[in-house]
């Protein structure tokens, strides 16, 4: 099969249409329209085979995964998504694979309202590089740099999941609850980007981030932007039923904490607005955990346990 049957039978054909696409796949480059008063956000992100994922992934897989996470930086700026661009470097024109492959983009265009626009297709070793774009009023956008001593520090959803799915994966840990094992597969398979929470936070939140590399390394993103400390209560991670029922405490904290790819927002709220984020929140039917605090001591990151300061090292805990 050649590029041009390629894009055609797989990827022209099979996206979600949008108004504000004036030209989409098939000329030298796409036309799109940008609302008036709304800011452009755009961002990128590849996945490789062998690094990002197995292999012998499953092709559909695969596909919903780069843009879910892609979706979730989105969701993360406040953003309300629009537009896709998908590179795909594929070591041979497999049918069946880019049959699964296009099927699972096409069911995010769908779900998401969003639109193929354009894209690359090269012959090489696998990886997947989707660029996403969409919207947002330009002073409402959610900035890791907005941060303030005093702001609460909230998660969406639960903590660690994805990877204790990898580890499944890896044959590196066992669960004796085979629903428990499904459940983070899933998570690691199909992260759900918080994108009505996001744009639910606008005007609310202060700071946000998706966390894609763990919560210790995401949330230092914050403090550096925002020149900020940070308290972190470890007794209130939110962890799934799945992670308590089938690890030891300590170390479903180790996944909380370190582990990545669970696609939450972590978002940083004043006291003032705490009231206002209760209410928006219930609308969005996304479980929502205060975890501790912001304050000015420099850019350090602390940690309590039942209110007492604890070091994390060396009560056994370990990034891994
Ligand atoms: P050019 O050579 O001008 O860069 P290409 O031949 O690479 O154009 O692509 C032709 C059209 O198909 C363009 O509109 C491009 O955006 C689109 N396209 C190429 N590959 C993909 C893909 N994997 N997914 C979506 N659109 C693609
Ligand atoms: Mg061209």
């Amino acid at each position: 099969m050649k590029e041009f049957s390629i894009i055609d039978t797989f990827f022209k054909q099979q996206s979600h249409q949008r108004k504000d696409v004036l030209l989409g796949i098939g000329d030298d480059a796409a036309l799109t329209l940008v609302p008036a008063g709304q800011a452009l956000v755009t961002t990128t992100d590849t996945l490789i085979a062998g690094v990002h994922f197995l292999p012998d992934a499953e092709p559909r897989t695969i596909a919903r995964k780069a843009v879910a996470v892609n979706l979730s930086d989105l969701a993360a700026m406040g953003a309300e998504p629009a537009w896709l661009s998908l590179s795909i470097s594929l070591p041979a024109a497999d049918e069946a694979w880019l049959g699964a492959f296009s099927a699972g983009i096409a069911e995010m265009t769908q779900f998401y309202s969003i639109q193929l626009i354009g894209g690359d297709t090269v012959q090489g070793p696998l990886a997947v590089t989707i660029t996403a774009q969409g919207f947002v009023p330009p002073e409402q956008a959610l900035l890791r740099s907005k941060g303030k001593p005093g702001d609460f520090i909230y998660v969406t959803g639960t903590l660690g999941d994805a990877g204790l799915g990898l580890d499944l994966l890896l044959n590196k840990t066992t669960v004796r609850n085979p629903e428990h094992a499904q459940f983070a597969l899933n998570r690691l398979h199909n992260p759900t980007p918080r994108l009505l929470v996001g744009t639910s936070l606008r005007r609310l939140a202060n700071a946000c981030i998706d966390l894609s590399d763990g919560l210790i390394s995401d949330i230092r993103h914050i403090l550096q932007a925002s020149n900020c400390g940070a308290m972190i209560n470890l007794d209130k991670l939110p962890l799934s039923l799945a992670m308590r029922e089938s690890v030891e405490p300590q170390r479903a904290v180790n996944y909380a904490l370190s582990a990545g790819d669970d696609y939450e927002l972590l978002f940083t709220v004043s006291d003032e607005q705490k009231g206002k984020l209760e209410i928006a929140m219930a609308n969005t039917n996304v479980c929502f955990t205060c975890i501790g605090q912001l304050n000015g001591m420099g850019n350090k990151l602390e940690f309590r346990l039942n209110n007492n300061v604890i070091d994390y090292q060396s009560t056994g805990y370990q990034h891994f």
